[in-house]
This record gives structure tokens, C-alpha cells and sequence, in this order.
């Protein structure tokens, strides 16, 4: 399993391995075919012919026909070190940021490889998933998106770990125990994604890499190059994926987030017995044991594993989406919590997560979050946009009591009347009862946003109105009012409170203390998500 081709340096600028669009099933050396996209055409567009290309040459001669904004040469930023893997439309090198010296993963798409519009709507997509789920501890963080001449560029954090797969192997066993506590990870951060409001369609083995080397390491999702945006009741048709994992219904091209389950089903029944249960020579007939739907436990070892394992297996690959296990079932089936570190409490999800968070802020920094909330970009709110509209059900543009509580419980997160009136309180800055779009965004948007010093120092000097290097008890009190967050006791508390050199001011280092300073008041409260170790 996984990567199994040793390649020497690639610059990302070269010309990757020759590859016409279609069915894919290179970048492997070993039998398994590679995820791949069915229905991608055959032509390739040089990138000047993308769609998002304007022929207007004032901003349009700058801007990146596929991120659709100014290019940038990344290799100013980055030095390019070795090849740590490849995909069907990337090499991934590790880099190292010229200033600070810090190293990070950077996957190079070549451009030329975007052979028709979805493929460039799928960077696009990648990009904006990425950075809707930025913060979620067990997924792979992008830092940044470029694009230059002839390619699309992601910096993300570096997973020094290697495969997941690759290191199981490289141990030699494997127990019951250690696979549950496995997927319980896996299957916690399936069910951030689908609370999140994505879909990820290629979950398999390779695409679970480990942060460092060591045996504790965190456990990280990769690669949304397939995911989508979902709402409730949204059905998807391309059959995508790579084809041991592709559940049934993707074949019948009629599907939903329980794709993502099946997947994770089909690791399962691997990490347990070491073959993939659909198998056949060839793709065709990996398809044809996927849709019969047979699974065998009366080779070694099933006869000797545990009633529940197999219970369990079974119950996440059932044929029928309908009847198959959720996320939350998943976490709460006997198997995965038989060694008593299950949780049993419901469990904690993203927007839940953000609005505690955001509830437990001072006004100050709540303002602070709303001058960034205007700063981001397009493909930063998509997904808190998309969000926004899943649970605002009526479409009226904002998201009254009910709508919140039934977005909340179509998470699988059952709360009392009393909370999500709180957490509707948190969110509404203008006090009318309702949750509007900008609201929404600034109250979800997670905190590592605050840690780009350039949206810091854009919020600083919002409120520093006379540019005097410090924000005055008068300027924030002006700002407070300007969002209709004033109340004139709180100010004078607020500034002291952040103070730290008690000069009555607040300067740009104290401003970016508070900003990243956490909540105590949640961080006490919520389950901090565990991490795997093998
Ligand atoms: P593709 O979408 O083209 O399939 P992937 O995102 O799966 O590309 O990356 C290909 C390979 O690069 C992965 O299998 C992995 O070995 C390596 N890789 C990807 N992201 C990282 C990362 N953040 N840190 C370290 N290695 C990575």
C-alpha cells in the first residue's frame, strides 16, 4: 500500500509524467489502480483558455487564471527541497520558507495537467476546502495558496510522518485495540468534514499521513483534491475516488456523504486482515465485487476475530447507504469503544466548537474578528458561506432559533433549549434575534485565521484611527460603538485586562497577545480530540 515510487528531485516546474486526463491509473507501482476521475475529457486547454481568464489586460494580465488572482513567484518565498510523493495531478516537495526558516509540504499542480474547466473548479475547490477546515487538529492545515506561470502551488504543513499505512507495516502487527483507537481518529475527523458541511470522496490509506516520526504522532487528513460542498439532501453523480475504497452507490452514480463511511469501512477490513475486501485483477472487476456487496469473514483471521469487529465491518459497508452506519453511530458502536476511551458523550463539532469559542470572547476581540472577517478572500468564507445557506433553510438571508437547532442536530449534536439560545445570543451582535450572514462568518470563522499577522495588523489599524502606533480607551470605545457592541462599563475593563505594560493604551504587541490568546472558559470544557498512536 502507498506510495511506492521512489523518485529523484523533480523541480515543480518540470514536466510532470505524461498524462491525458481520463481514467488514471498511473503514479502507482504497485497494483492498485490510483484515484482517478471518470468523467474527466480527454483535451487539454493550455491554461491562457481557462475560464476565469479575462482578456482585459488592466488586472486581468496579473491575475492567475486558475485562483483568479495576482500571481506570485512562490519560489521567492520558498526554497524547494526534495519529492516526498506524488499524485494524479501533483509532485509534492518539502520546502522551506526563506525567512523564517520553517519547513512545509508543497503540492505543485502543473497547470497544463488541468486539462478541462472541472479540473480547474476542482483546485479551486480544494483550495477553498482546505481553508474551511484550516484548524481542525486532524487535518492537514494549507497555509497558503499560489499560482505563477505554469502552476498552482499549496503550502500546507508538513506531515515529517510518512503514511499511515507505511508505518503499520513497518511495525509488523497490528491488534483490535490498536485498529479501534485508529478509527476512532479516522472516523472522528469524517465526521468533522460531514459537520462541516464537506464530503472528502478519496479516503484511503495514503491519504492519512502522520505530522512527525514519532510514535505519538497526530494523525492528519489529506488531499481534498476530490471533496466537496454538501447540504443536506444533496445528491452527487461523478464517479470519483480510488476504486477499492468507491462505495456502491457512487457507481450508480446517485450519492451522499455515506461514500465516506463505506471508504473508511473498506480500511477497516484492511488494517484488520491486511486485503482489501472488494478484489479483483482488474478495475472492472473490483467494481462488479463492490456491487455484489460479498464480504468474506471466513478466511484467516476473521474466524478468530472479535463478533463485534465484524459487526462493525459490516454495518459501515452495507450496500445500502441508507441503513449504512453515520460518523456518530460509528463513535458510538461497541467495538470502537470497548477499551472504555470512547466517547460517550455527544460529540464536539466544528460550529459548536467556534460558537463556544466565540461566546467566551470579550467585545474587543469579537469587534477585532469582524474587521477580519471583511479581510478574507472569496475562497477563505466559501465553505462558512455554504454552511450559512444549509441552515438557513428558508433562504431569508438570516438564521433564526429553529434553523439553528436543527443545523446543530443534523450534526448529530443534541443541545438544551437554554444552550443554543446562548450560543444564538454569541453570534448575534446586533441583538435582533436573528443570525445574519456576517454574523454567521465572523462567529464560525476559527481562530487561526488571527495568526496571519497581515489580518492582525489590518484589525489594529482599524481601531488605531489616528495611527498613533496605539489603540486609546476613545478609539475603542468609538469602534465598540460603531458595531453596536458598546456599553460603556465594559471599556476601561477591557483595556486594563489587556494592558500588560499598564500604560492606559494598547499597543500592536499587546492587540496580538489578546488575539491569540485562547478561551480558558472553553478549553476547560470541551474534549480536546485524541490523538492516534500506532
Ligand atoms: P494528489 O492530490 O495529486 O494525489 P496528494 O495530496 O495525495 O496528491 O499528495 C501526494 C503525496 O505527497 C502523498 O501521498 C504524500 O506522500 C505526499 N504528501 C502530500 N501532502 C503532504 C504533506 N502535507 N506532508 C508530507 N507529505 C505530503
Amino acid at each position: 500500500m502507498g506510495n511506492c515510487c521512489p523518485r529523484g528531485n523533480t523541480a515543480p516546474d518540470e514536466p510532470l509524467d505524461d498524462q491525458k486526463g481520463g481514467v488514471s491509473t498511473s503514479g502507482n507501482n504497485n497494483n492498485a489502480p490510483s484515484t482517478h476521475k471518470l468523467e474527466s475529457s480527454t483535451r487539454a486547454i493550455p491554461p491562457s483558455a481557462s475560464p476565469a481568464r479575462t482578456d482585459k489586460k488592466s488586472k486581468a494580465a496579473q491575475n492567475g487564471p486558475v485562483l483568479g488572482r495576482p500571481m506570485e513567484d512562490v519560489k521567492s518565498m520558498y526554497s524547494f527541497g526534495k519529492e516526498l510523493g506524488r499524485g494524479q495531478f501533483g509532485v509534492t516537495h518539502l520546502v522551506t520558507h526563506r525567512q523564517i526558516g520553517e519547513q512545509f509540504a508543497c503540492k505543485t499542480i502543473a497547470k497544463r495537467k488541468l486539462v478541462n474547466k472541472e479540473d480547474i473548479e476542482d483546485v479551486r475547490r480544494e483550495v477553498q476546502i482546505m481553508h474551511h477546515l484550516t484548524g481542525q487538529p486532524n487535518i492537514v492545515e494549507l497555509k497558503g495558496a499560489y499560482e505563477d506561470k505554469h502552476s498552482v502551488h499549496l503550502i500546507m504543513e508538513l506531515c515529517a510522518g510518512g503514511e499511515l499505512f507505511d508505518r503499520i507495516i513497518a511495525k509488523g502487527h497490528f491488534s483490535e485495540r490498536a485498529a479501534a483507537s485508529l478509527l476512532r481518529t479516522i472516523v472522528q475527523i469524517v465526521h468533522t468534514c460531514h459537520s462541516m458541511g464537506v464530503i472528502h470522496r478519496d479516503l484511503k490509506p495514503e491519504n492519512f499521513l502522520l505530522l512527525s516520526k514519532d510514535e505519538n504522532s497526530p494523525l492528519k487528513a489529506t488531499d481534498f483534491g476530490l471533496s466537496v460542498f454538501y447540504k443536506s439532501g444533496d445528491t452527487f453523480k461523478d464517479i470519483v475516488g480510488s476504486a477499492y475504497y468507491i462505495a456502491p452507490e457512487v457507481l450508480k452514480r446517485k450519492y451522499g456523504p455515506e461514500v465516506d463511511i463505506w471508504s473508511v469501512g473498506v480500511m477497516l477490513y484492511i488494517l484488520l486482515c491486511g486485503v482489501p475486501p472488494f478484489w479483483a485483477e482488474t478495475e472492472h472487476g473490483i467494481f462488479n465485487a463492490i456491487l455484489r456487496g460479498h464480504i468474506d469473514f471466513t478466511t484467516d483471521p476473521w474466524p478468530s476475530l472479535s463478533p463485534q469487529a465484524k459487526d462493525l465491518v459490516r454495518r459501515m459497508l452495507n450496500s445500502d447507504p441508507k441503513q449504512r452506519l453515520t460518523a456518530y453511530q460509528v463513535l458510538n458502536h461497541p467495538w470502537i469503544k470497548e477499551d472504555g476511551e470512547a466517547p460517550d458523550t455527544p460529540l464536539d463539532n466544528a460550529v459548536l466548537d467556534r460558537l463556544k469559542q466565540f461566546r467566551a470572547m470579550n467585545k474587543f476581540k469579537k469587534v477585532a474578528l469582524r474587521v477580519i472577517a471583511g479581510c478574507l478572500s472569496e475562497e477563505e468564507i466559501m465553505g462558512l458561506k455554504e454552511m450559512f445557506k444549509s441552515m438557513d433553510t428558508d433562504n431569508s438571508g438570516t438564521i433564526t432559533l429553529e434553523e439553528l437547532k436543527q443545523g446543530m442536530s443534523k450534526q448529530g449534536t443534541k443541545l438544551s433549549e437554554m444552550e443554543v439560545k446562548q450560543l444564538m445570543e454569541a453570534a448575534d451582535a446586533d441583538g435582533n434575534g436573528t443570525i445574519d450572514y456576517e454574523e454567521f462568518i465572523t462567529a464560525t470563522m476559527h481562530m487561526n485565521r488571527m495568526d496571519r499577522e497581515e489580518h492582525l495588523y489590518t484589525a489594529f489599524q482599524y481601531f488605531d484611527k489616528d495611527n498613533s502606533g496605539y489603540i486609546t480607551i476613545e478609539e475603542l470605545e468609538q469602534a465598540l460603538q460603531e458595531f453596536g457592541m458598546h456599553d460603556g462599563r465594559d471599556i476601561k475593563e477591557i483595556v486594563s485586562e489587556v494592558d500588560g505594560d499598564n500604560d492606559g493604551r494598547i499597543n500592536y504587541d499587546e492587540f496580538v497577545a489578546m488575539m491569540k490568546k485562547g478561551n480558558p472558559e472553553v478549553g476547560g470544557n470541551l474534549k480536546k480530540r485524541r490523538s492516534m498512536a500506532i
